[in-house]
């Protein structure tokens, strides 16, 4: 089969072009070259995608050097690997050297030596992920599909390579699941026993790689799909017992998405409402098991301290400089999973009002101005300005002379 045609619809013409300038280039070394894995599978299924994969039976930095210094962009090496990423305005293509793989123990990072590009699709996760399409001259455009990940596709199937792909990688258990939710496939039927019966080699998996594949879901239009999934297959719960991918989480998700002003929610929004239905204790063990640190972290540890002074905000009567109080040390991202969360229909209401107004809410006259009006800095001026902050939260003062007037009534 031949893309060439399909190639030159899919892709803008000048990535085409540049396509056809480092097959060239390779075959004049004597080197072949191939477009391979996401991109091939995303032209068949006409998904836009501009991060391009090459492999080459070759040099891979040196090509890579080599059309930059022909056609323009630019090229950042990484010798270790083999690879380089080649950028010219909205194109990134990685380039990277043909190479096979081995796994010295399950969940290890696998051995890598230079390969044919048979042995280089042969490593690779799943069937739809193992085509390529010659880049050279001679044969460019055509297509190379060991692994019938063309059928598979118009089948709709995630199927891994050999029975040994996710004891060798456990991490593809839950790269299948995000492809399989992504594309609306299923996986094939002994792809998924092997997931279950290889479920508990994810423990073998170092706590980065996960927290890496976790933050690649939480970026998937509809991660909670991919975690129910999860949960379903038992794979879930490999990262923590406690974690539910159920209905509760789906629909809290989905609400995320609806309230957001952004394409889509943060990772960290997302990570709070999942930290939201841990005990502070098997919080802990995720963020240790994971690696989490910093923000997100810190985010996912305040939403389960937020949740325990929630019902304070249950009560009847309550001011708003109250409500501003017993939430505004919390992140933004705390604060909005609660609203999204909490049971109690009052206390979601609250939330959202601190989150869309109270939080902005703040007094028209400055510290400077105090003092302009006689109060030295210490205490009294300290409390003074609370004063005024709650005055102003609970629409007691609007202007800034009702400001004053209240200042002078307080100073007696
Ligand atoms: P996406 O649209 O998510 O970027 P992609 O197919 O480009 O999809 P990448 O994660 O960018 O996926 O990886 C590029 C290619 O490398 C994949 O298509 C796959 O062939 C291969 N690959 C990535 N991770 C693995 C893995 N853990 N095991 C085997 N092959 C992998
Ligand atoms: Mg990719």
């Amino acid at each position: 089969m031949v893309l060439t045609s399909e190639l030159e619809k899919h892709f803008p013409v000048e990535l085409v072009s540049l396509l056809r300038a480092a097959g060239d280039l390779a075959w004049s070394r004597g080197w072949n070259l191939y477009l391979v894995g996401g991109a091939v599978r995303d032209l068949f299924l006409a998904r836009p995608n501009l991060d391009l994969d090459l492999v080459l039976e070759g040099d891979a930095i040196a090509l890579a050097r080599k059309l930059a210094e022909i056609r323009g962009g630019e090229v950042v090496a990484h010798p270790r690997f083999g690879t380089a990423k080649f950028r010219q305005e909205r194109i990134s293509l990685d380039l990277a050297t043909a190479r096979s793989e081995s796994y010295p123990r399950p969940g290890a990072l696998p051995v890598v030596t230079p390969g044919t590009i048979g042995e280089d699709l042969f490593r690779r996760d799943f069937s739809i992920n193992t085509m390529a399409i010659h880049l050279d001259p001679i044969h460019f455009g055509a297509l190379l599909d060991p692994y019938g990940g063309r059928g598979d596709l118009d089948r709709g199937l995630i199927r891994v390579l050999h029975e040994k792909s996710f004891s060798d990688d456990p991490t593809r258990m839950l790269r299948a699941l995000r492809y399989e939710q992504r594309l609306g496939f299923h996986l094939e039927p002994n792809t998924e026993q092997l997931m279950r019966r290889d479920a508990a080699v994810m423990d073998e998996v170092s706590g980065e790689r996960l927290w890496h594949e976790l933050e690649l879901i939480l970026n998937e239009q509809c991660p909670e799909k991919v975690l129910s999934r999860a949960d379903e297959l038992g794979v879930l719960q490999k990262l923590h017992p406690a974690l539910k991918g159920n209905g509760w989480l789906r629909n809290r998700f989905e609400q995320a998405r609806r309230a957001s002003a952004a394409a889509k929610p943060s990772p960290a929004l997302y990570l709070a409402l999942l930290a939201y239905c841990l005990s502070q204790e098997e919080n802990e063990d995720l963020l240790a098991r994971l690696r989490i640190r910093g923000e997100i972290a810190k985010v996912m540890r305040q939403t389960i301290k937020l949740k325990q002074v929630l019902s304070a905000l249950a009560s009847p009567r309550l001011a708003p400089s109250a409500i501003y109080h017993l939430v505004q040390r919390y992140s933004p991202e705390s604060i909005s999973a609660a609203a999204l969360a909490s049971d109690s229909r009052l206390v979601r209401q609250r939330l959202k009002l601190y989150l869309t107004e109270l939080r902005h809410i703040k007094p028209a006259l400055s510290g400077d101005d105090l003092q302009a009006m006689g109060i030295s800095p210490g205490r009294k001026l300290g409390q003074v300005l609370r004063a005024l902050h709650d005055a102003k939260l609970d629409g007691k003062v609007q202007t800034r002379e009702q400001e004053e007037d209240l200042v002078r009534e307080l100073l007696g």
